[in-house]
């Protein structure tokens, strides 16, 4: 099937005057311009064409008010245009209704419209005034296979409309739907058509009855012909959202043979939703965040500081190509990372000390395992739809597989975690303010939790659950810290069967890691080892042999219905709860986490509702800081949790 494609021109701005200015209809006012600049001239030295339309739809930005004295005068550059801000800001969308390149007449459409800058100018503007014309800056070629038109707007696009209907060959069938305020802004067409036009005035529609209703009914009910339609809409942006739908939902119409553009918005300005899209644009461009985990992994700000004051200089340092480096150091000159001279010398620019900072290397280096988070970014549609880790996805392996494969990315890995279990390690310490008892600190990294908790209290025993590789970066940690003696360390997964018999089983920062699915399993296997009531070995065999015998033994007592135990540990978790309040930075982290994990934070009722799938339910929860809590779960007696 053909498509529509687009064909550009270079944008070229022309000084043209106003010589007629009338009311088509009551509130539709056309103004008439001309000028020399409409055939081909030279503006700065730049030779530029003349004006063309070609195309329907086309468009041209109307710069309205006094060039050159409120505002300057857009520059020529060779294909594009110099804009200042006050310009731009006076700069709105208009289709040329009809251009005669014989007579020099460009004739303008313009809604006259309470609070516009354009619609005030065209309602006031003299003949004898001057104004800017920017474009057409390029034009739709439409596909060649159209068997009909679709044509709905409102009155903004009733110029396109117009043109198109008048200027399609003879006995080509259009089905136009134009909505306009009443009755008086209906137009008549001069044309070849075969033509079916439905107005809709909306002074009358049904009180309390939105017009757009009645657009889209009279579009369900419209003809609809044979062959391929080419179908175009446009008008304000709301109106067109569920027409867009419709031709792609329910008449399944390409996107090569529809074309449906918001030419305004309700309640914002033209230049508003210029803004808007310019700042979105830029917020969701990933070109930056991408170069400077490149230059902070090439260590480039380093070399930099280091005496490399060249590309190539700084390139063959950092072991990569020369074009590589460049371009990823211009888009860093940007934000004042580097500085770029046009002879390829480069510098540091007034942030770029900051790429050399341990901060920088944790978060963005790839040679730092908390770095690798952010391979989760590319999962992130996947765990969306799924519920399923992005990072996996991603990258084939899940997060601790890459962590366990690579020392070096595990170990720093831990160290960043370090940082932030400093603080909240010491917290749950005093709040468990624990005395004799035997703790299991299930999925409990490298030990920090533990270690302060043996620390605290010099009764306190502890058994660790680990992967292998951080289980021994525990064991070790936990030596130097003079803790021999009284923690063992089982290096296994916390999906398998826990050591039971403890007196408090504690969960910290874990379940976030893991989809609810998970979640549930680590509960379940938490909340068998509280229910068992043996007693964990922990005398010297079980720390030696890194408690696999105190797994499989804990493996052997569940399932053993027969006996009740002699009482349930206590079973804590230390989550944040989601706050309404939360900061940006923790709504970021949060989606990171379900990124990597489609795991995340949870609200206490969610916590409570994975609890009672394993049969336990949320006792108590405190508050510890920046929305931390621990919370404390209890098994649901026996005669609720069964029934
Ligand atoms: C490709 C293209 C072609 C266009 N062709 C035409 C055309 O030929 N003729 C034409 O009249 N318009 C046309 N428009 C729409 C026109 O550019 C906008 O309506 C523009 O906002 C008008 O500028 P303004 O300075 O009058 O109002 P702005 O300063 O942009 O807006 C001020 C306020 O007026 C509201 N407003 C804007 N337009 C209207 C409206 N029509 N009715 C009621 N409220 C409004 C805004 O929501 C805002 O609250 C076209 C738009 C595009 C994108």
């Amino acid at each position: 099937m053909a498509s529509r494609r687009n064909k550009s021109y270079p944008i070229v701005i022309r000084d043209l005057e106003v010589i007629e200015a009338f009311n088509v209809t009551p509130l539709m006012r056309r103004i008439v311009v001309s000028g020399e600049q409409l055939a081909p001239f030279v503006n700065n030295g730049i030779q530029v064409g003349p004006f063309l339309t070609e195309n329907a739809d086309d468009h041209v930005k109307v710069v309205v008010g006094n060039p050159g004295v409120d505002f300057p005068v857009p520059g020529q550059e060779d294909g594009h245009l110099d804009w200042s801000r006050e310009a731009l800001d006076r700069a709105r969308d208009y289709t040329p209704r009809r251009f005669d390149p014989v007579t020099g007449r460009l004739e303008l459409d313009f809604v006259r419209h309470k609070g516009g800058v354009a619609s005030t100018w065209a309602d006031h503007v003299q003949p004898g005034e001057r104004v800017l014309i920017a474009g057409p800056r390029g034009t739709t070629v439409l596909p060649e296979d159209i068997d009909w038109y679709l044509l709905v707007g409102d009155e903004t696009a009733l110029p396109a409309i117009a043109r198109r209907i008048e200027e399609l060959p003879a006995g080509t069938p259009v089905t136009a739907i134009v909505t306009v305020p009443n009755v008086g802004e209906e137009q008549t067409f001069v044309h070849q058509t075969e033509l079916d036009i439905i107005w809709i005035h909306r002074d009358r529609a049904p009180r309390g009855e939105a017009w757009e209703v009645r657009v889209m009914e009279a579009l369900e009910g419209a003809p609809w012909h044979e062959g391929t339609v080419y179908a175009w809409a446009a008008g304000e942006a709301e109106m067109l959202r569920p027409i867009r739908r419709w031709l792609k939902d329910v008449k399944k119409v390409p996107r090569t043979h529809t074309d449906i553009a918001g030419y305004w918005r309700r309640g914002a300005s033209q230049s508003e939703m210029g803004e808007a899209a310019h700042q979105l644009d830029h917020a969701v461009s990933l070109a930056l965040p991408y170069a400077a985990r490149v230059a902070v992994s090439l260590d480039l700000a380093e070399h930099v500081a280091d005496g490399c004051s060249t590309i190539s200089a700084l390139a063959q340092a950092a072991g990569a190509t020369v074009a590589g480096v460049r371009k990823v150091v211009k888009l860093l000159s940007f934000p004042g990372l580097f500085e770029l001279g046009a002879d390829d010398s480069v510098k540091l620019g007034k942030l770029g000390h900051v790429m050399t900072e341990d901060f920088a290397h944790a978060h963005l280096d790839r040679r730092s395992g908390y770095a690798r988070l952010d391979d989760a970014w590319p999962g992130l549609y996947h765990a969306v739809t799924t519920g399923e880790s992005g990072y996996r996805h991603a990258v084939g392996e899940s997060l601790w597989d890459t962590l366990g494969a690579d020392t070096q990315l595990g170990e720093s890995f831990d160290f960043t975690l370090s940082q932030w279990s400093g603080i909240w390690c010491r917290e749950v310490t005093s709040a468990l303010a624990l005395t004799t008892e035997h703790v299991v600190d299930v999925g409990g990294g490298s030990g920090d939790l533990l270690g302060n908790l043996l620390e605290h209290s010099a009764g306190v025993r502890g058994t660790l659950v680990e992967l292998p590789s951080s289980a021994a970066r525990a064991e070790k940690q936990l030596n130097e810290r003079g803790l021999g003696g009284r923690f063992d360390v089982l290096p296994q997964s916390f999906f398998e069967a826990l050591p039971g018999g403890a007196d408090m089983y504690v969960l910290a920062q874990v379940l976030h890691n893991w989809p609810d699915a998970e979640a549930q399993m680590i509960l379940s296997r938490v909340a068998e080892a509280a229910r068992s009531g043996r007693s964990i070995e922990t005398g010297d065999d079980a720390v030696s042999g890194r408690g696999i015998g105190a797994g499989q033994e804990a493996e052997a007592q569940l399932g053993d219905e027969s006996d009740p135990g002699t009482g349930s540990g206590r079973i804590i978790i230390v989550e944040r709860i989601s706050g309404a309040d939360a900061h940006d930075h923790d709504v970021e982290l949060d989606l990171l986490m379900f990124a990597a994990f489609g795991g995340g934070e949870r609200t206490l009722s969610e916590y409570a509702a994975l609890a009672a799938e394993v049969g336990l339910e949320v006792h108590s929860s405190k508050p510890l800081f920046d929305d931390l809590h621990l919370i404390e779960l209890g098994c649901v007696p026996k005669t609720e949790a069964t029934n």
